[in-house]
């Protein structure tokens, strides 16, 4: 994925509000207000619990669901294949309270990973389930499994199709997603998910269940959810490096730049990051082509890609 000169935007977004981004990438100009509006409604949906008086992690949960169940992204159904043409899902989420976390990676087979991870964080015995234990996991706590035929797209098998036709290539998929959202009583939350890499070997695990480099929340700090070189996102613990940024008093649009700057200019990588402050202040930065994201809360709704 080429770099692109760093874009960066944000605003105070009133007592509450919910963002969410539809990953970094390359979406082709004709496909870019489909991923717009998806990102939209998943916004809204997870809105409307914020209106209502609700946590913040239920709003990352529900807008990841929201974009999981949404072929068009990269999570959940739709998830992008690897080497062996099967999904392996990465997912986590975290509530800036009390610092509970919990994530799945390297799962095969269900709709909603990030609902497992919840699971996880439910039940605050481990944090990271992987693989088969991922997956006795979610069954004993009473998700069933949908099976690779309800979650794998055309558009994966073409993608997996043109990666091994040119010679193997793990390609970057794109348009994995992921929410941060900061609620009326102050509690921030962050949550992310994806299918990883498009032709990734079997057990690869990305940036997006790892607490600390795809996913943060603290409430003395803010939240939030990166995507793009995962491998990068990983080394240099951005999602955590973000909420330490806010947390010595960084807007989060300043935090997000500077990571972001920061990928790039210390491994060549590149990304994009969403992120909420403890002010209720919110901030994107990609140096990627595209990132779509939407916000939606008390001051209204705005998105972009
Ligand atoms: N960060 C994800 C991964 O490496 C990919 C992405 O964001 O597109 O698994």
């Amino acid at each position: 994925m080429t770099a692109t000169p760093i874009h960066s935007s944000g605003a105070h977004a009133g007592r509450y509000c919910v963002l969410v981004h539809g990953g970094a990438g390359n979406v082709p100009v004709e496909r870019r207000a489909l991923h717009t509006a998806g990102c939209l409604r998943a916004a809204r949906a997870a809105a409307g619990i914020l209106a209502a008086g609700g946590a913040a992690l239920d709003a990352v949960e529900i807008a990841v669901r929201a974009l999981e169940d949404d072929p068009l992204f990269n999570a959940g159904t739709g998830a992008c294949l690897n080497e062996e043409a099967r999904v392996e899902h990465d997912a986590s989420i975290m509530e800036g309270r009390d610092l509970r976390a919990g994530g799945v990676c390297a799962l095969a087979g269900f709709a909603n990973p990030v609902a497992v991870a919840r699971a996880a964080l439910e039940e605050g015995r481990h944090v990271l389930y992987a693989a088969h234990g991922a997956a006795r996991f979610a069954i004993a706590r009473g998700f069933v499994p949908a099976g690779d035929a309800a979650l794998i797209t055309e558009a994966a098998r073409a993608a997996l199709t043109a990666a091994q036709a040119g010679g193997g290539a793990i390609s970057w998929a794109g348009s994995t997603v992921g929410a941060v959202a900061r609620d009326a009583e102050g509690r921030c939350a962050a949550a992310t998910s994806t299918g990883g890499m498009v032709n990734k070997r079997v057990g690869r695990v990305g940036d997006s269940p790892i607490i600390g480099a795809g996913t943060y929340a603290d409430d003395e700090a803010g939240a939030s959810s990166t995507t793009g070189n995962g491998e990068a996102m990983i080394r240099l613990s951005v999602a955590r490096a973000v909420a330490e940024r806010m947390r010595a008093g960084a807007r989060a649009e300043e935090a997000a730049r500077a990571e972001i700057a920061r990928a790039l200019g210390r491994l060549g990588a590149t990304g994009g990051l969403i992120a909420i402050d403890r002010e209720g202040r919110w901030g994107i930065a990609r140096s990627t082509v595209t990132m779509s994201w939407a916000l939606a809360g008390e001051l209204g709704e705005v998105s972009g890609i």
